[in-house]
C-alpha cells in the first residue's frame, strides 16, 4: 500500500487548526457530532465511522501544540474511505469514535494548555474545563473497549540510552499507584507490542516507552482505571524533519496496524514482557549539541559543550524554532540531532544560517 496515496495534501507542518482540517474533514461522509464547546464557543467536533462491535475512541491534540497525529487522522481518514480490504475490514469490525481536535482554542495560539492555561492532560480529576467534560461525556456515552490518547513529545527524548531519537513513543498508563499490569493494561501493551514489531522494520531502534507513574490527573491513567484499555501515542522526532511530516507516516501505519490487530482478533498474538523490552525514553538529545565552544567565547570553560534547544514560536501561520541555550557543562552522554565542532576562531564551522546560534554563543556571559 502507498501511504502518499492516502496523505492528506491540504495540510502539513506544525500549525493544524479547526480550520486547518475543514477541507479534509468535508470529505467525511459522516456528519459531525457535536460534543461540546470549547471555553472560546468553538465546536468541539467527533466523527463516527464503521458499524462493527469493537468501539474505538481516540482523540488528538488536547494538548493544542500537538498536531501530528491528528495529521494521521486525517490521512487515516482518507485511507478509510478507499476500497482498500483493510479500510474495508475496520469499518465492518469496528465502530471509531475521532475527535481530531480535542483542544481547538489551545490548536489557534499553538499552546499544550487550553485558553484558561489549564493542561486538559491533568483535569481528569476535577473536570474543570469544558474540554474535559466533553471528553468524559463522550466516553460515558460511547463506552470504548479501546482508547488512544494521541500526543507529540519533545525533541529531546532518545529512545533507550542511545543515540536514536524516539520517533515514536507508546505508554500503557498505569492504573493504580502500585502500577500493577492488570488485565486492561495487558491488551493496552499487547497492542503496543503489535505496533512497535511493525514499526521495527521502518525505524529500528527508533521506538521508545514512556514513563508509567501512576497520576489520576491524566485521561489515559483514568480511563484504563475505569476499564477501558487505553495506548498513548508520542509523535517524535525524525531526523531533520522538524515539520513532523516523517513521523505522521509511521503514526499513521501504526494506527492501521493497531485497528487491524483489533478487527482480526489478533491481540492475543503478542505477548506482554516484549512490552517491556521496549526500551525507555530517555532525555538525552539537545537540538543541536556544540562542542568545543570556547574557541568562540572565551568565557565557556574549556571542555565544556553548549546544548541548544529550539523553542516552538508561532509566527503568523508558521512555527518557527527558536534557538535557547539549555544547558552547559561536560555534557558527555548527550547526543545533538546536530552536532557543530567549532574547529577556528574565524568562521567556527557555522554556516550563515545559524548566526542565531552563533550570536548566543557569543553573548553568553557578556
Ligand atoms: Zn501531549
Amino acid at each position: 500500500m502507498d501511504y502518499s496515496v492516502y496523505k492528506e495534501k491540504s495540510i502539513e507542518g506544525r500549525y493544524i487548526t479547526m480550520e486547518s482540517i475543514g477541507s479534509c474533514l468535508s470529505k467525511l461522509s459522516t456528519a459531525p457530532i457535536p460534543i461540546g464547546d470549547s471555553v472560546n464557543g468553538v465546536e468541539i467536533k467527533a466523527f463516527k465511522l464503521g458499524s462493527g462491535d469493537k468501539k474505538v475512541l481516540m482523540w488528538s491534540q488536547m494538548h493544542g501544540n500537538e498536531s501530528t497525529t491528528t495529521k494521521a487522522l486525517c490521512d487515516m481518514f482518507n485511507f478509510l474511505g478507499s476500497n482498500e480490504p483493510l479500510a474495508k475490514n475496520i469499518l465492518k469490525h469496528s465502530t471509531l469514535m475521532i475527535v481530531p481536535i480535542l483542544n481547538p482554542d489551545g490548536a489557534i495560539v499553538y499552546t499544550r494548555e487550553n485558553i484558561n492555561k489549564i493542561d486538559l492532560n491533568r483535569d481528569a480529576k476535577n473536570l474543570s474545563q469544558p474540554e474535559s467534560r466533553a471528553l468524559r461525556e463522550l466516553f460515558e456515552s460511547f463506552e470504548p473497549d479501546f482508547c488512544f490518547n494521541l500526543h507529540d513529545q519533545r525533541t529531546l527524548f532518545s529512545a533507550g540510552k542511545t543515540n536514536k531519537p524516539a520517533t515514536v513513543s507508546f505508554l500503557s498508563p498505569a492504573s493504580n499507584k502500585d502500577r500493577h499490569i492488570t488485565p486492561t493494561r495487558e491488551v493496552a501493551m499487547k497492542l503496543i507490542v503489535a505496533m512497535d514489531s511493525m514499526l521495527q522494520n521502518h525505524i529500528p531502534g527508533q521506538v521508545g516507552r514512556y514513563d508509567d507513574g501512576f497520576n489520576d490527573n491524566c485521561v489515559g491513567d483514568t480511563f484504563q482505571k475505569f476499564g477501558a484499555p487505553t495506548v498513548l501515542f508520542e509523535s517524535g522526532h525524525y531526523p531533520g524533519d522538524y515539520s513532523r511530516e516523517k513521523t505522521r507516516e509511521y503514526i499513521f501505519w501504526s494506527l492501521l496496524e493497531a485497528l487491524k490487530t483489533i478487527v482480526e482478533n489478533r491481540i492475543d498474538c503478542f505477548k506482554t514482557g516484549d512490552y517491556f523490552s521496549i526500551p525507555n525514553n530517555q532525555k538525552l538529545f539537545f537540538d543541536v549539541l556544540i562542542l568545543n565552544p570556547t574557541i568562540v567565547n572565551p568565557e565557556i570553560e574549556t571542555g565544556h559543550a553548549v546544548g541548544i534547544r529550539y523553542k516552538e514560536v508561532l509566527d503568523g501561520d508558521k512555527i518557527t524554532f527558536k534557538p535557547e541555550i539549555a544547558e552547559i557543562g561536560p555534557l558527555e552522554e548527550f547526543y545533538g540531532h546536530q552536532t557543530i565542532e567549532c574547529i577556528d576562531n574565524k568562521d567556527f564551522g557555522f554556516r550563515t544560517s545559524q548566526k542565531e546560534i552563533l550570536d548566543l554563543l557569543l553573548n553568553f556571559n557578556k
